[in-house]
């Protein structure tokens, strides 16, 4: 008889977003005449710029005929697409990147979950805490992660570095020594990010242990600071220690359109085995391409049309993050991100827990955040609330959160 694999009923109920859904919906149909604004979930709101949608047009236009006509793509992703991310997120900082380190694929949160495939079962993972549950989770599906702990709500074998005020919303170097790091910066969920000088003390821990980080660079797009890196391999000795995942999710507004890629540099090697040539037969095994249209799409991201608009929606967004910033201190709350990033991370008032203050906000001012607590048991008594509403929203929100 067949057998399951039994890590998936180790999995705790994501309850976060249902959770938060099924009390929104509860409240609507009692109060019929509220108008709720949501700030909650992390999803763009703005449609794809103009240079995007007429690349994609042209590219159905493609597939409509024999001579222009694609059908699989390369294992690694087409090389027009790959060639503009190597000059223009690497190159253009200074960093030399080949053309076969870089797999296009259909976005981050895929990849962050499948680039455990290449790696044993016996690692240790460490994570910021709080943190994007698809890390931990796709851990848990492989079996390493240990068992659930109730009363500190969190695995046994994982290494957990608190990120709080404490910490200036960043992790510290862990006491124990994991083999493999989970960093996201610009973070979500706190909108903090690190300079280039902490990272690179990162790249040299890792270099040091002999650990690998996997760093996700999901909102590189909205780093506004000099001395904050866009990617990981401006550090030096990054190459043999890092992993790099990038998305054309927040900052061209691909969430539904699928885009993404993972740098893997060919100097990263475990006990003489590449971990590139691992990733590329993982990705020529169980993976098929990102579509040619979309990958088109990508292409135009990077030309100059393409970069003038992309920048429009970013600063759309981080224009929304300062109303809220500047409103929620007016109204006297500590709050920080938003800066580098389109989220901001406030501190519930009052000794409020995150899910006390997620009621307080949806009776008082019918808006929908997301609590902090849902991102691990450091994020209790935070509450995050995204940039990515239309500015019309943000404002109304605001205003009421400053009337409460
Ligand atoms: C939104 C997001 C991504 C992007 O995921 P896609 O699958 O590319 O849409 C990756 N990492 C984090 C932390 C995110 O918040």
């Amino acid at each position: 008889m067949y057998k399951i694999n039994e890590n998936y009923l180790k999995l705790q109920g994501s309850y976060l977003f249902s959770n938060i859904a099924k009390k929104v919906a509860a409240f609507k149909s009692e109060n019929p005449d509220k108008e709720v604004i949501s700030l909650g979930i992390g999803d763009v709101t703005q449609p794809l710029c103009p240079a995007v949608i007429e690349a994609m047009h042209k590219a159905v236009d493609e597939m409509a005929n024999a001579e222009t006509f694609h059908g699989y793509a390369p294992d690694l992703g087409y090389e027009f697409l790959r060639s503009a991310i190597r000059k223009n997120d690497y190159l253009a900082r200074g960093v030399d990147i080949a053309l076969d380190e870089i797999f296009i694929s259909d976005g981050a949160k895929s990849d962050s979950g499948n680039i455990g495939d290449i790696f044993s079962k016996d690692n240790r993972i460490a994570v910021c805490d709080p943190v994007y549950p698809v890390y931990v989770d796709t851990n848990v599906m492989a079996g390493r992660t240990g068992e659930f702990v109730k009363a500190t709500e969190s695995w046994s074998n994982v290494i957990y570095m608190p990120c709080t005020k404490e910490t200036n919303f960043a992790p510290e170097l862990p006491k124990e020594t994991p083999d493999i790091i989970y960093l996201c910066f610009p973070n979500n969920p706190t909108g903090s990010t690190i300079t280039k000088d902490e990272l690179q003390k990162w790249v040299d821990y890792a270099n040091q242990v002999g650990a690998v980080i996997i760093y996700d660079a999901a909102y590189e797009a909205y780093i506004s600071e000099d001395n904050v890196p866009h990617t990981i391999y401006e550090c030096e000795g990054a190459k043999t220690c890092a992993i790099e995942l990038r998305s054309f999710s927040k900052n061209a507004g691909f969430t539904g359109t699928r885009l993404g890629f993972t740098v893997i540099p060919k100097e990263l090697e475990s006990n003489g085995t590449k971990l590139n040539a691992l990733w590329a037969r993982r990705h020529g095994t169980k993976f098929n391409g990102a579509p040619y249209i979309i990958q088109r799409a990508g292409e135009a991201v990077y030309t100059e049309a393409g970069k003038v608009q992309t920048k429009e929606q970013v600063a759309y967004y981080m224009n929304n993050a300062k109303t809220i910033i500047e409103g929620l201190k007016s109204a006297g709350y500590s709050v920080s991100g938003g800066v580098n990033a389109p989220y901001v991370w406030l501190e519930t008032p009052n000794g409020m827990s995150s899910w006390e203050f997620f009621d307080y906000l949806l009776a008082n001012a019918n808006i929908v955040g997301t609590p902090g607590s849902g991102f691990g048991p450091s994020g209790e008594g935070y509450f995050r609330l995204t940039a990515f509403g239309t500015y019309e929203n943000t404002l109304k929100a605001i205003e009421r959160i400053k009337n409460l």
